[in-house]
Formats: C-alpha cells, sequence, structure tokens
C-alpha cells in the first residue's frame, strides 16, 4: 500500500495511549462505545449543518452507523455517514489533545492516583478515539469531510510515537461522505471481530444513540425443496411425497438494525427506570458517578417540549466558574435533531447552570441561533418551566429521608442557589426553602429555614442571623449571649456570600431577618423603669467614652443586650456589618 506522510504525535497523546492501553486493560470492550459515540457525534455534526445547506449531503441523506466484521482475519471496520475529516482536522483531531472527554480522562486519572488510584473508576470514562488501540495493533482512519473533494487515510499503530496521512487512492475504499475506521485486533483480541459478539456490545453500551447502528450478521431462511425424484413419481401418495421433500436453511448476509433508535426522552417516564435514566446520563454526559436526582417530563399547550434534567453528584465546573459557567451541560434538539450544547446560557439561569439535560422542542425552527433564542418568547416559557422543575429537582433531594443526600447537594451547589438569592428575585420563594446555615443550636449540621421557623418561641418575630468568619467565632461572639440565654436561635452566617444572600431575601414566611450585631435589635423585653435608672447611673460614663474615642464611634449607648461581656461594638442600623465591612475591604485591596 502507498505509504504517507509522517507525523509525530503530540507528546501528550503518546502519553496518554500508554495509559489507556495500561489502565484500562481489563476493561477493553469500551473501544466500541468511544468509536460509536464519535461516529453518532459526527453524524449529528453534518445533520445540524445540511439544516441550512442542505446540498452537504449530496445524494445520500441517511445518517447511519455500520459495523462490520471479519472474523477470520480479525477486522472490524466502522463506518458512518457523518462530516468527516478535512486533512487538517485528522492532525487536530487524531494527532493531538484538545478534546473535553480526553482532558476529563487525565484529571481522573490524576485524581483517582492521587486518592489511592481506582482503575475501576477510570474503566467508566470516555476516553475517546485512542481507545481504538486497546484492541487493535493497526488503526487506518478512512475519511471525507464535504469541506474537501479529496479523502484522506490516516493510519496509527499501538507503541508507535508517529502516524501517517495519505490521499486515499484505491478506488474500492472512496466513500461518497463520512468516515471508515479498519481496526486490525491484536491477536488476543480478535474475538471482537465476532458479529454475535459486537452485536451484544451494541445493545449494552449504545443503546442510547439515536442514528441506526447496522451490524453485518449472517441469516438464515428454511425452505421447502422438493427432490428432483419426488416430482417424477407424481403417482405416488402425498403422504409418501411429503417424506421426501427436504428442508434447506438457506444462509447469507445482511445488515441487521441493532439498537432502538427512539431516544429514551420521548418514551412513557412510567416505563423508565432509574437505572435507565442514569444509564443514559452516564452515557452522554461522560459522567461516572451516579445523578443525585434526575426529572422527565413533557410540557404541552402554548410550548411543547420534552426534557430531562439531572443534579450531577459533583459540580463539573468547580465552584470557582459559578460566576462566569462555560459549561455544555444543556443539549438542545429541535425535533429530534440535535442542535447544539452551548446554548445552556439561554435556557437556564447561570446560577442553574451546574444542571444537565436534554430539552427537546417541538417549537423552535431547525436552524435555531443564539440570536433567535434571545429574541424568542417561546424560549423564555421554556426557560421558565425548566426553572421550575429544576427547583422541583432539587426539592425532592432535599425531602430524602436520607439527610446525606441534601447535604451532598448543598455541599456542592449551596454557593449556586446562594447566588440565585441575589440573581432572581423572581424565584426567592422556590429558593428559600432551599437553603442551610448553620445555627446557635446546630453547629455540626446544617439546617433549613422552615426548621428554624418550627424552632421559634411563640412570641418570636424576627429570624435572628450573625455574619462572621467561621461557627467558631459566630459562637464566641459577645452579640450572641442575650439570644443564648433566652434560647432564641440563630444562624450562623460564615460564607462571605450568605449575608448579601440573606439581604437579599429580607424575609422568610413573613418574619424578617435581622442581623444581631446590629444596633436597633429589640429582643422585646424593654424595662423602661430599669432603662431609666441605668441611664442616670452610668450616663456620665457614656459621655466619658465617647469623648475618649472621638470619631472612632457614633455613639456610645447603655443597652440590655449583654449578659456577662460589659461592652460590644455594634454597627449602625444602617451601615455595613462588621463581616460586610471585612468582605468590602478583602475586595477593594
Ligand atoms: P471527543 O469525542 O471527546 O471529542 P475523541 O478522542 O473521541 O474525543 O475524538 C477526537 C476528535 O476526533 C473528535 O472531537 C472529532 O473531531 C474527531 N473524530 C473522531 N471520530 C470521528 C468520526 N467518526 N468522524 C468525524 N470526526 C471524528
Ligand atoms: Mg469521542
Amino acid at each position: 500500500p502507498p505509504t504517507g506522510e509522517k507525523y509525530e504525535y503530540q507528546a501528550e497523546v503518546s502519553r496518554l495511549m500508554d495509559l489507556i492501553v495500561n489502565s484500562l486493560y481489563s476493561n477493553k470492550e469500551v473501544f466500541l462505545r468511544e468509536l460509536i459515540s464519535n461516529a453518532s457525534d459526527a453524524c449529528d455534526k453534518l445533520r445540524f449543518l445540511s439544516v441550512t445547506e442542505p446540498a452537504l449531503l449530496k445524494d445520500n441523506v441517511d445518517f447511519d452507523i455500520r459495523i462490520q466484521t471479519d472474523k477470520d482475519n480479525g477486522i472490524v471496520t466502522i463506518t458512518d455517514t457523518g462530516i468527516g475529516m478535512t486533512r487538517q482536522e485528522l492532525i487536530d483531531c487524531l494527532g493531538t489533545i484538545a478534546q473535553s472527554g480526553t482532558a476529563k480522562f487525565l484529571k481522573a486519572l490524576k485524581d483517582s492516583k492521587d486518592a489511592g488510584g481506582d482503575n475501576n473508576l477510570i474503566g467508566q470514562f470516555g476516553v475517546g478515539f485512542y481507545s481504538a488501540f486497546l484492541v487493535a495493533d493497526r488503526v487506518v482512519v478512512s475519511t471525507k469531510s464535504p469541506k474537501s473533494d479529496k479523502q484522506y487515510v490516516w493510519e496509527g499503530e499501538a507503541n508507535a510515537s508517529s502516524y501517517t496521512i495519505r490521499e486515499e487512492t484505491e478506488a474500492d475504499k472512496v466513500i461518497p461522505r463520512g468516515t471508515r475506521l479498519t481496526l486490525y485486533l491484536k491477536r488476543d483480541d480478535k474475538g471482537f471481530a465476532h458479529p454475535e459478539k459486537i452485536q451484544k456490545l451494541v445493545k449494552n453500551y449504545s443503546q442510547f444513540v439515536s442514528f441506526p447502528i447496522y451490524t453485518w450478521q449472517e441469516k438464515g431462511y428454511t425452505k421447502e425443496e422438493d427432490p428432483a425424484e419426488a416430482k417424477k413419481d407424481g403417482e405416488e401418495g402425498s403422504a409418501e411425497k411429503k417424506k421426501k421433500t427436504k428442508t434447506v436453511v438457506e444462509r447469507y448476509w445482511d445488515w441487521e438494525l441493532t439498537n432502538e433508535t427512539q431516544p429514551i426522552w420521548l418514551r412513557n417516564p412510567k416505563e423508565v427506570s432509574t437505572e435507565l435514566y442514569n444509564e443514559f446520563y452516564k452515557n452522554t454526559f461522560n459522567e461516572y458517578l451516579e445523578p443525585l436526582a434526575s426529572s422527565h417530563f413533557t410540557t404541552e399547550g402554548e410550548v411543547e417540549f420534552r426534557s430531562i434534567l439531572y443534579v450531577p453528584a459533583v459540580s463539573s465546573s468547580g465552584k470557582d466558574d459559578m460566576v462566569n459557567p462555560k459549561t455544555k451541560n444543556i443539549r438542545l434538539y429541535v425535533k429530534r435533531v440535535f442542535i447544539s450544547d452551548d446554548f445552556d446560557g439561554e435556557l437556564f439561569p447561570r446560577y442553574l447552570s451546574f444542571i444537565k439535560g436534554v430539552v427537546d422542542s417541538n417549537d423552535l425552527p431547525l436552524n435555531v441561533s443564539r440570536e433567535i433564542l434571545q429574541e424568542s418568547r417561546i424560549v423564555r416559557i421554556m426557560r421558565k418551566r425548566l426553572v421550575r422543575k429544576a427547583f422541583d429537582m432539587i426539592l425532592g433531594i432535599s425531602m430524602s429521608e436520607n439527610r446525606e443526600d441534601y447535604e451532598k447537594f448543598w455541599d456542592n451547589y449551596g454557593k449556586y442557589l446562594k447566588l440565585g438569592c441575589i440573581e432572581d428575585r423572581e424565584n426567592h420563594k422556590r429558593i428559600a426553602p432551599l437553603l442551610r446555615f448553620f445555627s446557635s443550636q446546630s453547629e455540626d449540621y446544617i439546617i433549613g429555614l422552615d426548621e428554624y421557623v418550627e424552632n421559634m418561641k411563640p412570641d418570636q418575630k424576627d429570624i435572628y442571623y450573625i455574619a462572621s468568619d467561621s461557627v467558631t467565632s459566630a459562637k464566641n461572639t459577645p452579640f450572641l449571649e442575650r439570644l443564648m440565654e433566652k434560647d432564641l436561635e440563630v444562624l450562623f452566617l460564615v460564607d462571605p456570600i450568605d449575608e448579601v444572600a440573606i439581604q437579599n431575601l429580607k424575609s422568610y414566611k413573613e418574619k424578617n431577618f435581622v442581623d444581631i450585631s446590629k444596633e436597633d435589635l429589640d429582643l422585646g423585653e424593654k424595662d423602661e423603669e430599669k432603662e431609666k435608672a441605668m441611664k442616670q447611673e452610668f450616663g456620665q460614663t457614656c459621655d466619658w467614652i465617647k469623648k475618649r474615642l472621638g470619631d472612632k464611634v457614633a455613639s456610645v449607648q447603655i443597652s440590655n443586650r449583654l449578659s456577662t461581656s460589659p461592652c460590644v461594638l455594634v454597627s449602625g442600623k444602617f451601615g455595613w456589618s462588621a463581616n460586610m465591612e471585612r468582605l468590602m475591604k478583602s475586595q477593594t485591596m
């Protein structure tokens, strides 16, 4: 065969290939899932482009994936009618690591190594194209992009540091469009070239692929054949005649549809098990942990769409990315056609950017763009419904019998909900019951506002809080003394964003939030007589202290809010709390 131009892999690729081959050794069959998922992605991409540019499809409008096996020679070929690759794309995609799935694998590998190394975990990961080398010595990728009039062949071998690219010249290998992968299996892995084996793997791993997957299968049908003599001896009895007919099995090979192409979100929620939803989630989002919750729903009427939403077990964007989330968490479909996973910001507010899922609309145009989405009334309605469903799902977790479930959620996403208090006034009613805090009566586990309210004293009107930098310093503050004495519970706001969030809420169930460090704290225990006496006794002392401190304080007053400490510094009614001041300082300096 003609030899191609030689290229070196990026150093990371070689390292990655080593890693994959060594750590996934016991889970080789993932290669098929990975390659089918690439074929499916390629079909998605072209189908999307062809909406506005039908000419790209040329004569073949079908999108499908075909897997052929040659068990005698140990060869598997996977052919798709997707977008294909140009020469440059072959270099960029198959010679370097710039891909999310692969980067994620490397990170998981590192994390799991740090945590003592769990190779099973890695086995569940999407490792992409290079997983072909788990089972193959040699991989040949012949591909044609609609952007190019030439078909190119990429060829690589296991354990090599370079690959080659050449133009396809063999006439019988030319394809109208898409990609054909040929895997020359390793000696010990030739079992993967058995048609039944491939069929089984497709059914197991690729059940959520929405394009038809055909496998090349041997079939047979039986037919009755009259032996030649039987025809001649027509006068013999019919019973005798039957005896002489022969049943023969005709064998032939043909494509067989191997997967179910109806997307899971189109099925009846009553007929889909949690396991299946979770399986779909892991497949679709390349996740290895089960989600914390899922929600499958259909809305009808004014706007029609279907969706499955998930709360991931851990935030994939990281807590720091909350403000500028660049997620690909929502896969938008229009009438079953995958449009983009780039419209998260149009479908969810950023404080819910951690939600993952699929949304399939019947009302949006297929050529939908960001601009269209932003202007669309339909999208505004969808967004509202999605947000509501997301809250229902989170509320579900909070009501779980297992307290830990919500603690896990809160640990990962508490900050997001607090951001929601600041950014989404309209949904305060939905967010507030989901908030959690430590308190003077619950220093070790977080409580919700409902629990606080239930625990309020009969004559208590307000919800008390103190902002501080830790539970320890909150519980040692002198402001707490009187309230502790009266057995009033005080929320500890120990996250910098807590105080702003609470101030945005203002109240919960008609009870105002009150900062116990502010000057006008009224615990409803005025004793006028006593106050008068105190003022007389200590009035001059106060004047004297004020004189000594001068401008450093606004005023010096007698109060009844302490029980053991002699004095306390409080913030003015309209001023910043000490915590807030600390925050502002840390931000401007
Ligand atoms: P990922 O799928 O996470 O992007 P992969 O390693 O599986 O990473 O694939 C790398 C890239 O190679 C893909 O993003 C895609 O651009 C390209 N690619 C792989 N397989 C195909 C295919 N069958 N058709 C077109 N492009 C492909
Ligand atoms: Mg892939």
